[in-house]
């Protein structure tokens, strides 16, 4: 594309690499201050056991209000937060966040599921991160096992033997770990039975084909039959159809999350959800 188009497109090229960049620049320095003020917002999306539809957990997303842009997707932020090295404050507000809120519902009398949190692959790499947990979890109170990390496996990820050890460390205090979007990007089945985990998710994109596309199904089912060989639990994510979730029952999936059963909730309508939980 750049040779053919000879100097001029070259000359494209480097102002439409100039323009993403500032653009980028323009959102790491937003983020910063985003960070110290208070329009980030964590959003909860329930995790229902496959046959009963219990709440058995829910995940922690991040949402950025944005005053002037709207609400800015985390898809979009978190790969600037990672290039710009903000990505560790971000996680730990995450985590402290989390956490806080967690104490709070507890602190009201609401059960609470375990709380699933995204935390970077670069994270595993951070010196004092399992201080940093433990820190958080003595400051409000928390029994670890109100924590879940996902985790995804990424280039970041290369050095296996350190991820290894660092998860090693959060399970040994009573954090589980759940492997995210597996079957995507760097997902190697020779990592699973090397990563101390005790949860697989399932990427959105092997469900959203799953009763559509020919030899879908069957791969479904063997990576639940894997998992399960594994001692792992197996969680789908973005389940969106009646179809896919009388599917996933079929196959023995352990858990679901998706549009099907509930959006991302802000925290007021997720602290309602906790109170019918809790009564029922
Ligand atoms: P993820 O951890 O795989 O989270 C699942 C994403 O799928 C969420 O997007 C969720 O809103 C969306 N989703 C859930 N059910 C459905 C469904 O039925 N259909 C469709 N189409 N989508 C569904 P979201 O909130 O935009 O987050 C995107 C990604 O950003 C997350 O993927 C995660 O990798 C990252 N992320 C979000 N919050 C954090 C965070 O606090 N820290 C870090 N490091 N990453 C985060
Ligand atoms: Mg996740
Ligand atoms: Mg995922
Ligand atoms: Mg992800």
């Amino acid at each position: 594309h750049v040779k053919s188009s000879g100097k001029n497109g070259y000359q494209f090229f480097q102002e439409q690499m100039n323009t993403d960049f500032s653009e980028e620049f323009q959102i790491q320095t937003e983020l910063r201050e985003a960070i110290s003020t208070d329009v980030l917002e964590l959003y909860y999306q329930p995790k229902l056991s496959t046959d009963e539809q219990q709440l058995v957990g829910a995940e922690a997303l991040l949402r950025w209000n944005h005053s002037s842009k709207g609400q800015i997707s985390p898809s979009r932020f978190i790969p600037i937060a990672e290039k710009f090295g903000l990505i560790f404050d971000l996680d730990q507000w995450v985590l402290e966040h989390a956490c806080k809120s967690i104490r709070h519902w507890l602190n009201r009398g609401l059960q609470v599921p375990p709380i699933s949190i995204n935390l970077s692959a670069l994270r595993l790499r951070q010196k004092d991160l399992v201080e940093q947990v433990e820190h958080c979890l003595q400051h409000y109170q928390l029994d670890p096992a109100y924590l879940v990390f996902e985790i995804t496996e990424t280039a970041e990820m290369q050095d296996i033997l350190q991820a290894i050890e660092v998860l090693a460390r959060l399970n040994l205090m009573g954090i589980h770990i759940a492997l995210d979007d597996f079957g995507t990007g760097y997902s190697s089945l020779t990592h699973l039975k090397l990563l101390p985990m005790q949860q697989l998710k399932i990427d959105r994109s092997f469900i959203s084909d799953l009763t559509s596309k020919p030899g879908q199904a069957e791969i479904v089912e063997s990576i639940i039959n894997l998992a399960h060989a594994l001692q792992l639990k197996v969680v789908a994510e973005g389940v969106e159809t009646e179809e896919q979730l009388a599917h996933l029952q079929k196959v023995r999936c352990d858990e679901v999350q998706g549009f099907l059963l509930s959006k991302p909730l802000p925290e007021e309508r997720f602290v309602q959800l906790l109170r019918q939980y809790s009564a029922g």
